[in-house]
């Protein structure tokens, strides 16, 4: 990996803004100074000091964020920001993707991370990572409702959903609710809802596994995961 890439990878700013940094001799490969910001190092291997103090060779990021709605869960997208804009340059770096879709829509809790495998461990179906969301919807949602989710109800392309626990938070013209899945079909949970009759007008994820969104953290804003919330998501 380029030494200025391995730099900006590491928080010491962009590839433009470490070049200075490099040239000032502050950074040290196995004891000599290294300045040219096109020489390779081997991350894991070589001893790299930025000003003395030893760097940390970081391959993995995990980013919890809570989803504004008007962004969409991509990577790019030619009409719309995504959540990847709304990092910054030194999160960007590492190239994170969403783990999983929210609509453009949905709020809430979204994890971003490089970690392909940890990725394919919370999507994968056979995993069944439960996901807890807050709806609001047009309409009384009684307890008929969560019997039928509790039994799996048929969507309108013939697929019936896993076994889904509704908590009923207010029953009225507008009511709330929480619902558990443990999938990720797409507009799952608006399409339960429509399977019953009724609409979700407002949808925010508040869980996905062990992780919770953090209360803390504003519509828009990011955070990296705690080594707690790591260690217990893997
Ligand atoms: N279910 C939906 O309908 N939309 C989401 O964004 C997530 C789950």
């Amino acid at each position: 990996m380029r030494i200025d890439k391995f730099l900006a990878n590491m928080g010491f700013g962009s590839r433009k803004e470490v070049k200075p940094l490099l040239k000032s001799g502050a950074v040290q490969v196995n004891g000599s100074v290294l300045k040219d910001p096109k020489s390779h190092v081997d991350p894991e291997s070589d001893q790299i000091t930025v000003n003395g103090e030893p760097v940390r060779y970081v391959e993995f990021i995990y980013v919890l964020m809570n989803k504004p709605p008007g962004v969409v869960s991509a990577t790019e997208d030619n009409r719309d920001r995504t959540v990847v804009d709304l990092l910054g340059p030194e999160e960007r770096n590492f190239k994170p993707f969403p783990v999983g879709r929210l609509d453009k829509d949905t709020e809430g809790l979204l994890l971003l991370t490089n970690d392909g495998q940890l990725a394919h461990e919370l999507l994968s179906p056979k995993k069944h990572v439960d996901k807890t969301y807050f709806a609001r919807i047009d309409g009384e949602v009684t307890a008929g409702d969560g019997e039928a989710f509790s039994e799996g109800v048929m969507l309108e392309d013939g697929y019936v959903t896993k076994p889904a626990i509704l908590r009923i938070l207010k029953s009225d013209s507008i009511s709330e609710v929480e619902l558990t899945i443990t999938e990720g079909k797409f507009h799952q949970v608006k399409r339960m809802f429509r399977s019953r009759g009724k609409e979700v007008i407002y949808l925010k994820r508040l869980s996905m596994g062990t992780l919770a969104l953090d209360p803390a953290l504003g519509i828009g804003k990011f955070r990296h995961l705690t080594e707690d919330e790591l260690q217990r998501l893997k």
